[in-house]
């Protein structure tokens, strides 16, 4: 028979109640400190899939419409070897799903009449779905005027700024590819935005104006930041998700961004190189886009996307 005096039960009592706490406050400690390594938000794997889905989409639109492929076309004026790669991989994207794509080149010198008649003439084509006019072209045009004279049906880029408005309004509109294949690969991995602080970085027509209109749509708190913020890093600091959309190589420093934070990075300068300094991000936030192979792979998918939604209407 076991006899416990008063004073010896409060001891083993006292030392379970110093044990409990120690395994309690290491399981909380290991928790708070080893931050699982952020998800990878793969653009490419995806932007595979989509395709392999538009695939199927072109071969009925093709059948419904005696052999007739969706049609893009795309323009580009002057010789910046950059675009020029980035028409080339919308174009091998078009055919890699059963599409046609049109390629349009105009010298350097074109003028803003020029390039609006060329615009005219795709919009009046009925064997024309979509436009791309692939950003930036030359400084004598301009480039405003032009995406605004893409008939609104064919602007599957999302460039103009009667679609910017619809799609800002939440009307139905195709959105600005960039930002809404952002937005598909977000939804994909069901990140949730909702009541998030998202901090873009970037205000361009293409790009950070569109996103933050998007993510306000998504019930996101939305921070704008530019050029002229003051405090960038501490703005920054404060976002559930960062989109980083400035075009210079790492500007946004890792050490800026809080742990557990979505990163996006839509930045692609020379040499594959990203917006945001990822690598020390990896394995502390929630999660990241690649660079390559995150945003851009996206980009040309929705595209491709929402071209085919053309094509499609145009058959109804
Ligand atoms: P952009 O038209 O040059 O706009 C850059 C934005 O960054 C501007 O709003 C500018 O502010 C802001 N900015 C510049 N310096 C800043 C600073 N020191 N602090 C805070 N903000 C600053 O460029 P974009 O066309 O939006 O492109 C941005 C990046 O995305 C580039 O790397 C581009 O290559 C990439 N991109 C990728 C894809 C894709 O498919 N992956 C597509 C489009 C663009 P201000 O307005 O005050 O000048």
């Amino acid at each position: 028979m076991l006899v416990f005096c008063e004073s010896s039960t409060e001891r083993f009592i006292d030392k379970v109640e110093k044990l409990c706490q120690r395994i309690f406050s290491e399981f909380r400690d290991d928790n708070l400190t080893k931050t699982m390594p952020g998800i990878l938000l793969d653009g490419k794997g995806l932007a595979l899939q989509i395709e392999a889905d538009l695939a199927v989409r072109v071969t009925r639109i093709r059948e419904a419409a005696g052999c007739a492929k969706p049609v893009l076309a795309t323009i580009l004026v002057g010789d910046d070897p950059a675009s020029a790669t980035y028409v080339k991989l919308k174009g091998d994207a078009c055919r890699r799903v059963g599409m046609e794509s049109r390629p349009i080149f105009l010298h350097q010198e074109t003028t803003t009449e020029k390039l609006l008649e060329a615009i005219e003439s795709l919009n009046a084509d009925e064997h024309v779905h979509g436009i791309l006019l692939q950003h930036p072209v030359p400084p004598q045009i301009d480039e405003r005027q032009c995406f605004d004279h893409i008939a609104i049906e064919k602007d599957v880029d999302g460039v103009s700024s009667h679609g910017f408005g619809r799609m800002a309004m939440k009307e139905s509109a195709y959105g600005s590819a960039t930002p809404a294949g952002i937005m598909r690969l977000l939804g994909h991995y069901e990140i949730d935005l909702s009541g998030l602080h998202a901090v873009v970085v970037g205000r361009s027509p293409i790009l950070g104006k569109p996103m933050a209109a998007m993510l306000l749509n998504a019930d996101a708190t939305v921070t704008v930041c530019h050029s002229r913020t003051v405090n960038l890093p501490t703005l920054v600091g404060l976002a559930d998700i960062v989109v980083g959309a400035v075009g210079k190589p790492e500007f946004i420093k890792a050490d800026w961004i809080k742990d557990g934070a979505v990163v996006v990075d839509a930045g692609y300068n020379p040499g594959g190189i990203g917006d945001i300094e990822l690598e020390p991000l990896k394995e502390r936030c929630r999660a990241y886009t690649p660079v390559p192979g995150g945003v851009g792979p996206m980009t040309i998918a929705t595209l491709l996307t929402q071209t085919v939604e053309a094509a499609e209407k145009a058959l109804r």
